[in-house]
């Protein structure tokens, strides 16, 4: 059935900012439908595999019964209430599933709205804690090089400074440090030699150090790269040595992504701060939530102003906390574990061909992330309007080609995503 009304692709055009897009030259964009499953459909009917998961947050795809029924429930009590002075049971009761479901000592929960707030909020909570403590010259943080963790100041601050153009915002922006990503591969053995760039910024620096932040095991949008999680064992034993809080950003990683509920459990490593985002609510809404231990909390509040300086107007977000609950108990309830190995077991299969092909750098796959680098930037525009004559969605990025479907994903589906891929990248 035909929508009478026609989505008006050229006032999205003249009047629409999407990400990373230019005003005066913007690349086209697809009007979507609707979505349901693992398929999303296009205004004039074509439906499209979806490889992307809307950037790792629908895990269960789009119109899940049990998400659409937990909104509506929320939706008959309130859509929102502020949280300060109030609290409610979604927030209560996601927050109980957080705690449960990452490692013991991280206990207490900040919720926000974006996962760029959460990081902005774990870099405060860490220049808080030093300061309670009298340590007043810790304010600076460490990254590596390679690094995503998000698009607001303080976030993007710890992105790569290349890939993060912190030359466009010199002078706007804190300047932090920057350390090399261990270059050791995900099955390999962490050796001193990799980590020698983080251990030589930590040593030299850590009396103005606040905090290390990485992406465990995986980093996202800064170029996809997987790293050994014996290296997470490694920075943790720094941070301890050298006196610096540890933050893991498990903003794209979290829930399932890498075939652990957290990437941090493939080395067993606790952070003293935890980001989680993205695939929370399953996709349904923006929420996003910032965890710390014990005695972070405790320190932050016991100093001068005993407070905590954060506070978002749509902080624990009733709707969103309660479409974030479903979408947890969804996860932990169903057999993920074993959907996310035969979706590793299908990209291997359906990706590995790509590695023969001309152009093509590296191929490499890590549970529900399957990746084809090549060796020069693709024409994004192009190679999508490819993917979408072959009715799948997926969406490069510089050099990379990659696939996160939905956990949900049927194998004659993937087949049809990593066909795409291998027809489109040859
Ligand atoms: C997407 C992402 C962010 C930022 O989250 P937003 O919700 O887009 O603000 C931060 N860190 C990582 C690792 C991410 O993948």
């Amino acid at each position: 059935m035909q929508d009478p009304r026609a989505i008006d692709t050229d006032f999205d055009r003249l009047h629409l900012w999407h990400p990373y897009t230019s005003m005066r030259d913007p690349l086209p964009v697809y009007p979507v439908r609707g979505a349901s499953g693992v398929m999303i459909e296009l205004e004039d009917g074509r439906r499209l595999v979806d490889g992307m998961s809307s950037w790792w947050a629908a895990i269960h795809g789009y119109r899940h019964p049990e998400l659409d029924r937990a909104v509506h429930e929320q939706l008959g009590r309130m859509s929102h209430v502020m949280f300060g002075g109030l609290t409610h049971e979604p927030a209560v009761e996601l927050g109980r599933l957080l705690v449960q479901s990452t490692p013991p000592g991280l206990e207490r929960v900040f919720f926000s709205d974006s996962g760029s707030v959460s990081v902005e909020v774990a870099l405060k909570m860490a220049v808080q804690y030093w300061e309670a403590l009298g340590r007043t010259q810790k304010k600076r943080m460490l990254a590596l090089r390679g690094a995503y963790h998000g698009d607001t100041f303080g976030a993007m601050s710890v992105c790569d400074p290349v890939g993060g153009m912190h030359s466009l915002f010199r002078g706007a922006m804190q300047e932090q440090l920057f350390a090399e990503l261990p270059l050791c591969p995900f099955d390999g053995e962490c050796t001193e030699a990799v980590m020698e760039d983080i251990r030589t910024k930590l040593e030299g620096h850590h009396e103005e150090l606040a905090a290390l932040i990485v992406e465990p095991v995986v980093q996202g949008a800064g170029g996809m790269r997987f790293y050994s999680p014996d290296c997470l064992r490694r920075m943790r034993e720094l941070c301890d040595r050298f006196g610096v809080l540890l933050v893991f950003d498990e903003i794209a990683t979290g829930f399932g992504r890498t075939g652990r509920l957290f990437a941090l459990e493939h080395a067993g490593v606790e952070p003293d701060i935890l980001c989680v985002g993205k695939a929370l609510t399953g996709g349904y809404m923006t929420l996003a939530a910032t965890l710390s231990t014990g005695a972070v909390a405790d320190t932050i509040s016991s100093a001068d102003p005993g407070l905590f300086m954060h506070g978002p107007t749509f902080m624990a977000n009733p709707l969103a906390c309660a479409v974030g609950l479903a979408s947890v108990r969804l996860l932990r309830s169903g057999p993920w574990q074993e959907r996310v190995r035969q979706i590793e077991a299908g990209l291997r299969r359906g990706l590995e061909p790509c590695r023969e092909m001309e152009g093509v750098r590296d191929v490499r796959v890590l549970g529900a992330i399957g990746v084809v680098e090549l060796h020069r930037p693709v024409d994004m525009a192009a190679m999508q309007r490819e993917f979408v004559r072959r009715g799948v969605w997926v969406r490069p990025f510089g050099r990379l080609v990659y696939l996160m479907p939905p956990f949900i994903i049927e194998e004659d589906e993937l087949d049809r995503l990593t066909l795409a891929v291998r027809e489109v990248v040859r």
